[in-house]
């Protein structure tokens, strides 16, 4: 994951790539009011394709390093997105992951999940115990947990922990660590004892979403767990390992909704962090920008110590196969592709009867009329 890079001035710079997944949810006919089918699908563990709109006998192919296809567990996307990069964070370093895209295209479903199927969240902080409760008590570290809860809206920095708190500032420290003065800080000595603090400061969210109109669609919640280890032994040294669990704000494009006033405002701050969010993550993966600008926005102010550098970053993005989501789908896609190619083969109903159960209501016209043979 990470790479040796010589900067514009020769000097060699150890960076570290974002790796990049994408999950494709599955397709919901509900969204599909005219029953187009699914413009999008998966080829292969990295690779998916999305008709051409302006050729619709092409496809666009794209490669990634992972692909998670409709029919992945969230078990799956776990172990193969997330759960390596965890061991760093009992050794002192950062990781995040994020989950990008569209409004529906299951960001939440992804890093939260439900009871039945949880998400992200709940498997990692999980990990992070069996990992601290696993190690050598020779080795003569003692371990503690600890959570922040917050939410950039409107790019303010707001405390999930303590309701009606105001903004707050984001810092950095003389060893180049980001710290928000103020943000409440929660250790907690179990999973259980994680769940308490954190279920109800979700459900606060949600609850101000419904009233906010879609608030949380429009914010980024960003959960951060902190690993501390401290030596027994003299002289007692102390190491602190992060991990940035982020829900992003939803990529769609509001100009095209048509959004007035605070709306237009909020999009427009929205924009930003996550324009910014892109440039970074470009600077990083292409490691040829002299300067990543992570001071653009708060979410990459934040995220500073934490993506890039020498942290273990992943980005899940999360794509809806309707036709209605097309052009989201299509700019969340080239966000995270630094590569593409338009391939010459029709995207036939054919072949998507081959992947996705068959549906009758769906076949074409002249299936009808010839009758229909299968
Ligand atoms: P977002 O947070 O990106 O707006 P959600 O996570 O709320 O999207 O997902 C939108 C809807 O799709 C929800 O009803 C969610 O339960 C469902 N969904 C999303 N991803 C999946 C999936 N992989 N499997 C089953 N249902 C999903
Ligand atoms: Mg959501």
């Amino acid at each position: 994951m990470a790479q040796r890079l010589t900067g514009a001035d020769g000097v060699s710079k150890k960076t570290s790539r974002v790796r990049v997944a994408v999950r494709l949810r599955p397709y919901m006919s509900r969204q599909d009011e005219k029953e187009e089918g699914p413009c999008v699908r998966g080829l292969d563990s990295q690779n998916l394709e999305i008709i051409n709109w302006r050729n619709a006998t092409e496809t666009v192919k794209y490669h990634f390093d992972v692909f998670h296809g409709e029919q992945t567990t969230q078990q799956e996307v776990f172990l193969s997105s997330v759960k390596p990069i965890l061991p760093h964070i009992l050794n002192g370093q950062n990781a995040s992951v994020f989950a990008y895209g569209p409004t529906g295209a299951g960001k939440t479903h992804t890093m939260l999940g439900t009871g039945e199927q949880p998400g992200v969240i709940p498997r990692a902080v999980r990990e992070v115990f069996n990992l601290v409760s696993a190690k050598d008590e020779d080795e003569g570290w003692d371990y503690s947990i600890g959570m922040s809860y917050l939410e950039i809206y409107n790019e303010k920095v707001l405390d999930l922990l303590s309701p009606n708190s105001q903004d707050l500032p984001i810092r950095e420290n003389k060893d180049k660590n980001i710290l928000i003065p103020g943000l409440t800080y929660t250790v907690f000595s179990s999973f259980s004892d994680f769940d308490k603090h954190f279920i109800p400061a979700t459900l606060n969210r949600t609850t101000a979403s419904t009233k906010l109109n879609q608030r949380s669609s429009r914010s980024h919640a960003i959960l951060l767990i902190k690993v501390v280890r401290t030596q027994r032994a003299l002289p007692h040294r102390q190491q602190t390992g992060k991990l940035y669990l982020v829900d992003l704000a939803g990529s769609e494009d509001n100009r095209r909704t048509g959004n007035q006033g605070i709306r237009l405002k909020e999009s427009g701050a929205i924009n930003l962090s996550l324009f910014t969010l892109s440039k970074v993550v470009d600077a990083l993966n292409s490691g040829t920008a002299a300067r990543i600008p992570y001071r653009d926005s708060k979410l990459t102010r934040l995220l500073q110590d934490s993506l890039g550098g020498s942290a273990h970053s992943v980005m899940i993005t999360n794509i809806a196969p309707e036709y209605r989501y097309y052009f989201d789908t299509f700019s969340a896609l080239n966000f995270a592709a630094k590569s593409k190619l338009i391939v010459n083969k029709p995207f036939t109903r054919e072949t998507v009867l081959l992947i996705f159960p068959p549906a009758p209501v769906k076949r074409s016209r002249e299936e009808h009329e010839a009758g229909g043979s299968g």
